[in-house]
């Protein structure tokens, strides 16, 4: 079976959140299955600087028409420069210095690039492009979000006439509901669809063009990040307007829950860290709290637990609640970490606080990942009040560094989190059901009750560490929809 993964993110390459965390280790997952895998994804400014000695320029370069214009589409792949490509898997960069060569993935905190629409319908058109050129004949595609939504709309009607696709099947993966990929009507025309795409039946929002709502209609399977968020998202209340969409592609809908990356988030060897630990000896995560004291300037009693918040600075990831429940965990003396990047208003409500209570709160208004490493290990407890959450992937790393989650009773927290011991799991966590400060502070109350018994935290602690989030069985489950051997629910 011959898979394409395409992404607009991917780690090692690219990220700004956890779809560049699902698309790179997926990708390294069926390499080690041994599965014929390539990964396409953009050539950002970020990558061509760190993986400039890792990449061959192969040469080609293709005319991509978007709109009234013809853009160029320079290809480069993973491999060393004047080394053979890698048998098993291939990695293919679409470069295009107009669209990609900019400091950020989607635009700066203050908003999109008004140019986004013309940017990923030049990576679609590419992606399929490449594939002509290549004479790579795909099984699968598996697309992810609104930026490669495009491709399984194109391949509905390519396969009807051309035959390296005629086999082709696609999947549409949603990562988040909430992004959605809109643009006016004018849009249209870069994408090179006629007008009789524009209808409620096609890719006609509310009087605007949805290039999610492009993959969700036209993908063979259409799978979201936790069972969970599956149903939810068939609701009027998560299902952002495009519920009654999703309910006409329900028997084609999965939950797959995403798995993290055992080689980078593992506390037993964790080049970040000062001190490894284990789930059998946990004393050299009392050194990485120690570290991450020293590294916050945090005042006071060590034995204090420190709450951390690591994620995107957006309404969806709580901020607002969290914000609103800092006075009440200052009274109680406790010491806040928190590292995020997005909104400029939530910046501001955070760095506000930030100030009125120094050596207890630790802010930074910006990415990075190795205080991310020492943030995960070194506290006790992380907060995830997201309002919704499609998986969510901080929760799960937490809980692999011996850091016990908080988070709201929703999408993949709900799946990932046990909050009460059942026959085949132990607790490893709290969740909070109503997304309300009273409901959350109830949530923090319940794991400092549990952190203030020794015994019962270490129970906790160890169960958290245990559970298994890695990947092998989320990449099997896909491969089986890949070949359409999965049964739903
Ligand atoms: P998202 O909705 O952003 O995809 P997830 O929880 O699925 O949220 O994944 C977020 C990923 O990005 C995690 O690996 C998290 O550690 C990382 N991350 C988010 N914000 C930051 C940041 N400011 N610095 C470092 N890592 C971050």
């Amino acid at each position: 079976m011959k898979i394409a993964l395409i992404s607009s993110e991917a780690v090692p390459y690219s990220k700004t959140g956890g779809l560049a965390d699902v698309a790179g280790t997926l990708y390294r997952e069926y390499i080690r299955m041994g599965l014929d895998v390539s990964l396409f994804v953009p050539l950002y400014k970020t990558t061509s600087v760190k993986f400039a000695d890792s990449m061959t320029d192969t040469g080609i370069s293709l005319d991509i028409p978007v709109g009234s214009d013809i853009q160029k589409c320079r290809l480069f792949r993973l491999a060393a420069k004047g080394s053979p490509p890698d048998a098993r898997g291939q990695v293919y960069f679409i470069s295009n210095a107009d669209y990609f060569d900019r400091e950020e993935l989607y635009g700066p905190p203050e908003g999109d690039y008004p140019d986004n629409a013309a940017r990923f319908a030049f990576f679609s058109k590419s992606v399929l492009e490449v594939c002509r050129k290549l004479k790579l004949k795909f099984d699968v595609l598996h697309c992810n979000d609104w930026q490669t939504g495009l491709i399984p709309l194109y391949i509905e009607a390519l396969r009807l006439r051309e035959k390296l696709f005629e086999d082709t099947r696609t999947m549409f993966t949603i990562h988040n509901l909430g992004y959605q990929g809109l643009f006016p009507p004018s849009a249209l025309d870069l994408t090179g669809l006629g007008p009789d795409h524009f209808t409620p039946e096609g890719i006609e929002f509310y009087g605007n063009i949805n290039l999610l709502k492009a993959g969700i209609i036209s993908a063979d399977m259409v799978t979201t990040v936790s069972q969970t968020y599956a149903k939810e998202i068939l609701t009027p209340d998560k299902g952002f307007g495009l519920d009654g969409v999703l309910r006409t592609r329900k028997d084609a809908l999965y939950g797959v829950l995403n798995g993290i990356d055992y080689n980078e988030w593992n506390p037993a060897a964790d080049p970040a860290l000062p001190a490894s630990y284990a789930q059998s000896d946990a004393a050299g995560k009392k050194i990485c709290k120690q570290a991450l004291i020293s590294h916050c300037g945090f005042t006071g009693k060590s034995e204090m637990p420190i709450l951390s918040f690591i994620g995107r600075l957006s309404e969806q990831k709580g901020i607002v609640l969290l914000a609103g429940s800092i006075n009440e965990l200052m009274r109680r003396g406790l010491k806040l970490f928190i590292l995020g990047r997005g909104d400029a208003h939530l910046e501001k409500l955070l760095r506000d606080y930030a100030g009125r209570y120094p050596g207890d709160i630790f802010f930074v208004a910006g990415f990075d990942d190795r205080l991310a490493h020492l943030a995960y290990a070194g506290s006790d407890i992380f907060l995830m009040p997201s309002v919704y959450e499609p998986c969510g992937l901080g929760q799960m790393i937490a809980m692999r560094y011996g850091t016990v989650p908080v988070a709201t009773n929703t999408g993949g927290l709900a799946d990932s989190i046990t909050a009460e011991t059942n026959a085949r799991q132990d607790m490893n966590g709290f969740l909070f059901n109503e997304h309300s400060l009273p409901s959350f502070t109830a949530g923090i109350n319940s794991a400092l009750q549990a952190y203030g018994n020794r015994k019962v935290w270490a129970k906790i602690v160890c169960s958290a560490m245990g559970t298994d989030f890695s990947w092998p069985g989320s990449a099997a489950k896909y491969l089986e929809l890949y070949k359409g051997t999965a049964h739903n629910g």
